[in-house]
């Protein structure tokens, strides 16, 4: 397969999602860049887990360590300022009278994918990636994918150059995301990922299951958990 030479910038948080775009990008794509936003979460674990993902990925795929290049890391605590979420305020994951989890910064994917294409466009890059998913949808309306294509089409209006934006993982549920993660990189992305992506709401990364670190009662450990758990029993069935 011939490369895409449009240069990729994947929102990357250091998930199990954005681990699956990366790759995916880093196998489409000559040039692959990584954003990371610092927006005051509760806990940091998962930015932590940025720099040991991609690490790891150009120790263990010389080939897409030649294609993966910058890293940024914006700053984006007046999030907290502006938002009202179990995601930065110190209380209990719970459900809303809207029908979404308070875990919603609302709008929170349109600002990550604006400022990521601002930088997108001073680093020459025209193709945004993101982990966003409809199929295990959690109530996030920033996630659909009509509001996705939406947005592309007001960035490449607003910037005045094509910017598409790109979601592998839009229609895939997780059993879906671990075989696709399998089908890039094999085991060795799929190890990868157990061990060093984060997704807990807690930030527990002290008990290991097959599925990775969690304290396996959230609503993040509980979907990671029966994703792999699907995946597997689909693997041996
Ligand atoms: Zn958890």
């Amino acid at each position: 397969m011939s490369l895409d030479p449009r240069g990729a910038l994947v929102l990357f948080s250091g998930g199990q999602d954005s681990t699956a775009c990366l790759a995916w990008a880093l196998e489409r794509h000559a040039h692959v860049e990584t954003i990371g936003f610092d927006y005051g979460q509760r806990h940091r674990v998962e930015l932590d887990c940025r720099g040991r993902v991609r690490q790891g990925i150009s120790e263990v795929f010389p080939l897409w360590a030649g294609r993966l290049a910058n890293d940024h890391l914006l700053d984006l605590r007046l999030l907290a300022q502006i938002s009202d979420s179990a995601l930065t305020e110190p209380r209990a994951i719970e459900m809303q009278a809207s029908g979404l989890p308070n875990t919603f910064v609302a709008g929170r994917n349109l600002l990550f994918f604006s400022f990521a294409a601002t930088i997108a466009y001073r680093r020459n890059l025209s193709v945004l990636v993101g982990g966003m998913c409809e199929t295990d949808y959690s109530g996030y309306p920033d996630c659909r994918d009509n509001t996705l294509k939406a947005l592309q089409v007001a960035l490449s209006l607003g910037m005045a150059t094509p910017m598409t934006i790109e979601t592998p993982l839009m229609w895939l549920d997780k059993a879906r995301t671990w075989a696709l993660t399998q089908a890039l990189g094999g085991d060795a992305l799929c190890e990868l990922i157990v061990e060093h992506t984060h997704s807990c709401y807690l930030g527990e990364r002290e008990h290991r299951h097959a599925w990775g670190y969690g304290c396996g009662a959230c609503p993040a450990c509980e979907l990671r958990r029966k994703g792999h758990e699907a995946w597997r029993a689909g693997l041996a069935g």
